[in-house]
């Protein structure tokens, strides 16, 4: 049986081309960056033309990039290293209700330390308000945290006018990229952010490679200590052949970004207009038009998600519904709460995301399979 992926913001399979450009930095140029011999120097002028190359794409300059494990770390860093940082100005962080677990659990740690933590609510299709951030702001305050664009519903957030606010009051303004950074525009200075992150694997590089980008003169305490890699903001040997990946992966998105946008603009509104007119009882969650060019998110009614999923996958059909599965039993997403979906529809969520090699018969096959699995499954 041939398997069709529709799950593209959970992972996406690395381009062959950035895998090729990796592979010396495992046999021949396996040097360690920091070594000053010639293998080391080798490695080390990968790193920093990587980097380079990785400043440029997002509007940086090289010393604002930091080289790491993935967004999970990026953000845990930016919210430890900033409240960590700020201990003396204030102890009151601003975050959105959508964000992504690996933000909003550092910020949950911080609460219990005493923080205070404001949730920014979002409306029916998951915005922001950027007056209420504004209207959050304290003299207490010590970080912003808005999403790009949310893992699940795909909405795009106004970012950029969040960073005038932040901007404006002098506070510390961090944005998680992860779903934005390769499929759309993505430059730090219209964003207002100080501090940006993102995962090569989200955009066809390798997994457990990401960059964290800090802003000139942010004042941020180093995650992980015991070495002075990355100019002491984070200890550990550096992965050149990583960094060599995550910068082609980039590379290769910005060259095709605007055509793979369109492509994946027309599969994806194929699927947000002929699923709701197949199919009764169905909602499309997330912003209509400021929405990731390559997600589509429904809820179902009388349709519990993780049997869809199931049915979809015994026919080879690998997809979502956007959220994981806490010890064993399905709590509906607090993302779908957030946006005031009903408990019975948040059981019912369905997530598509599409990528580089989704195919019009792919989506066909999908619009073809799933009206019959839905009402198999609320016969
Ligand atoms: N933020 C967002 C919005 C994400 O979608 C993800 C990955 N699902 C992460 C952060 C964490 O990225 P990683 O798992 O690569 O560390």
């Amino acid at each position: 049986m041939q398997r069709i992926y529709f799950d593209y913001a959970s992972t996406a399979p690395a381009d062959p081309r950035v895998i090729e450009v990796m592979q010396p930095y495992f046999y021949t140029q396996f040097g360690n960056p920091a070594s000053p011999h010639a293998f080391g120097r080798e490695a080390q002028k990968a790193m920093e033309d990587a980097r380079q190359s990785v400043a440029r794409s997002i509007g940086a300059q090289p010393e604002e990039v930091i080289f790491n494990s993935g967004a999970t770390e990026g953000n845990n860093h930016a919210l430890f290293g900033i409240s960590r940082s700020c201990k003396d100005k204030g102890r009151h962080i601003i975050i959105s209700a959508i964000e992504h677990h690996s933000l909003e659990a550092p910020a949950g740690y911080l609460a219990k330390e005493g923080y205070k933590i404001t949730y920014l609510p979002v409306s029916r299709e998951g915005l922001v308000d950027p007056q209420q951030v504004q209207d959050a702001i304290t003299n207490e305050t010590i970080l912003v945290a808005v999403m790009h664009a949310n893992n699940e519903i795909g909405t795009i957030e106004p970012v950029g006018q969040i960073g005038r606010i932040t901007r404006a009051k002098g506070i510390p303004f961090l944005v998680d990229a992860v779903q934005t950074v390769g499929h759309i525009p993505v430059n730090v200075d219209e964003l207002g952010a100080d501090l940006l992150t993102m995962s090569a694997h989200k955009f066809y590089g390798p997994k457990g490679v990401g960059a964290l980008y800090i802003r000139r003169k942010t004042k941020i305490v180093s995650f992980l200590l015991g070495g002075d890699q990355e100019k002491g903001r984070r200890a550990s040997t550096q992965n050149a052949g990583g960094a060599v990946g995550l910068a082609k992966a980039l590379e290769l998105c910005l060259g095709n970004m605007s055509q793979e946008m369109a492509t994946q603009t027309r599969l994806r509104d194929q699927l947000l207009t002929e699923i709701p007119k197949r199919i009764t009882g169905v909602v499309i969650n997330g912003h209509r038009t400021s929405r990731l060019p390559n997600n589509a998110h429904f809820a179902f009614e009388k349709v519990s998600g993780e049997s869809l999923l199931m049915s979809l996958d015994l026919a080879g059909i690998c997809a979502s519904m956007g959220s994981a599965c806490k010890a064993g039993a399905m709590e509906p997403s607090r993302i779908l709460l957030a946006i005031g979906l009903p408990d019975e529809l948040a059981h019912g969520a369905l997530r598509v995301t599409i990528g580089r090699w989704t195919t019009q018969a792919h989506v066909d096959c999908l619009l073809e399979r799933l009206p019959q699995m839905v009402k198999g499954l609320r016969g």
